[in-house]
């Protein structure tokens, strides 16, 4: 009786042995698989960062930007293109978690749970993807951010959704990833970061979009009101200065011009209620899905806010901070009279690919950052400031509406800027909205940003002409 009560514990801990084997092999193989085909043991599939069958990436007009050859993967073969697709495109070391070869390595080598690599032709899914983005535009882009410590370059059509432009500084070139040692790391500060999406900035004069909003909605006959700034005023128990002394001005004037005693009044005539309501209104503490990565949320924040600091936040100083793609967002939603389009970068074309990467339909209409009739005394200030005070022929004939703005930051010891410009084109043939930011420089906004804006929105143009 002893022997056979032993045995059959012996049977029991053995079934349970297998069936808890089973279990773990089936969890894991549910789980992870896909990690375990990128393992180094499985070299015919994970050479090249796992990409050794992956499929093609291309740009807009099939321009190739990634491809495998002899299990080799290739960039573009010029090297600023190159450089300037990185946080796009993604390398072979992975590092970059945003970019498209990271995110759909499975998709690209047209991995799948049942056949493994080895599924036939005919069933596979959208190997090769085309992308939204242009890359000449992206390049112009990129020549131009490179000069600068870091920063980012997005440019999207407001009316169908997608990306032509974005770039992202510090940059390297895919065919050679760095090696980062404690030596080198400060020059490689953030490189894996795409600023487009995961960055935020100060924001400076640009958020007076969001103060002069808030104004033109809450305080009856803004627009007829005058002011008067000397260059510096006590605004809620501290100085507030400006750029300069700027006389009488009424609202118009004092967008163009940038006044700062102007919108550092209104955000205390609003208060921080009504201020923190339009910001949220407008986006700046949204998260916009881009094909699938989250925007960096930005911030405007009233907590245990003083009058003096409130004045601060009102010209984007204080503990403001936004997103560049966000900034692009609410242009284009300006431009379009409220409501924004989605931007996109994967290119919904390539057949059904957008819903077997489980992403929603390109394009589609994203909810109202604006009210209508806001946005038209907007589109007007906008209008204004590039024709009285950037100068209109500045993008060579295209009618831009636009706002640029100085982020003060620090740096160590040092001040520098946060140089944006942000705006959109009224043209039929080139509805693009743009956010370009150069960080930690010592140039103003219209000087630094203002120049990569119209590198990237003249070749933007010159590249959808002849698509
Ligand atoms: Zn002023």
């Amino acid at each position: 009786m002893k022997r056979v009560l032993r045995r059959s514990w012996l049977t029991f801990v053995v079934v349970i042995a297998f069936f808890g084997g089973m279990a773990f092999l089936i969890a894991e193989t549910l789980l992870s698989a896909s990690d375990w085909v990128d393992q180094a043991y499985n070299g015919h599939i994970s050479g090249a960062g796992g990409l050794a069958q992956a499929g093609s990436i291309t740009d807009r007009n099939g321009d190739t930007l990634a491809k495998t050859v002899n299990k080799e993967r290739v960039y573009h073969e010029d090297k600023t293109t190159r450089k300037a697709l990185l946080h796009v495109v993604g390398d072979n070391s992975l590092n970059i978690s945003t970019a498209i070869q990271s995110r759909f390595r499975s998709e690209l080598t047209g991995y799948s749970f049942i056949w493994g690599l080895n599924m036939p032709k005919s069933f596979r899914g959208g190997r090769d993807m085309q992308l939204t983005v242009d890359a000449k535009t992206c390049k112009a882009a990129y020549e131009a951010l490179s000069n600068y410590d870091s920063g980012a370059c997005v440019i999207y059509n407001y009316n169908t959704g997608e990306i032509i432009c974005s770039v992202s500084v510090k940059a390297y070139d895919p065919n050679s990833p760095p090696k980062i040692t404690k030596k080198n790391e400060d020059k490689y500060d953030g490189v894996y970061l795409d600023n487009v999406l995961s960055s935020t900035y100060t924001p400076g004069s640009i958020f007076k979009i969001v103060t002069a909003a808030a104004a033109i909605e809450n305080i009856p006959g803004v627009m007829e009101r005058k002011w008067y700034c000397s260059g510096k005023e006590d605004i809620g128990g501290g100085d507030v200065t400006c750029v300069g002394e700027h006389g009488t001005v009424n609202l118009e004037q004092a967008f163009g011009h940038s006044c700062n005693i102007v919108f550092a009044e209104l955000a205390v005539e609003l208060g921080p209620e009504k201020m923190n309501a339009m910001a949220k209104k407008m986006g700046i503490k949204a998260q916009f899905d881009i094909s699938g990565v989250k925007t960096k949320q930005g911030v405007y924040s009233i907590k245990n806010i003083n009058k003096n600091q409130l004045a601060w936040s009102g010209v984007g100083q204080y503990t403001d901070q936004v997103n560049p793609t966000q900034m692009a967002i609410l242009c284009g939603a300006i431009a379009k009279g409220g409501k924004y389009t989605k931007p996109y970068i994967i290119s919904g074309e390539s057949g059904s690919i957008l819903s077997d990467l489980g992403l929603s339909a390109a394009g589609s209409e994203g909810g109202e950052l604006v009210k209508p009739s806001t946005a038209k005394v907007l589109q007007k200030l906008m209008r204004s400031a590039v024709v009285n005070d950037y100068g209109d022929d500045m993008f060579g004939g295209m009618k831009i509406c636009a706002k640029t703005g100085t982020g003060e930051t620090v740096k160590g010891d040092e001040e520098k800027n946060d140089g944006w410009m942000i705006g959109y084109c009224t043209d039929e043939d080139t509805p693009l909205a743009f956010a370009c930011v150069c960080h930690s420089t010592d140039e103003y906004g219209y000087s630094s940003a203002g120049k990569i804006a119209k590198a990237a929105m003249l070749q933007a143009r010159k590249s959808l002409k002849n698509d």
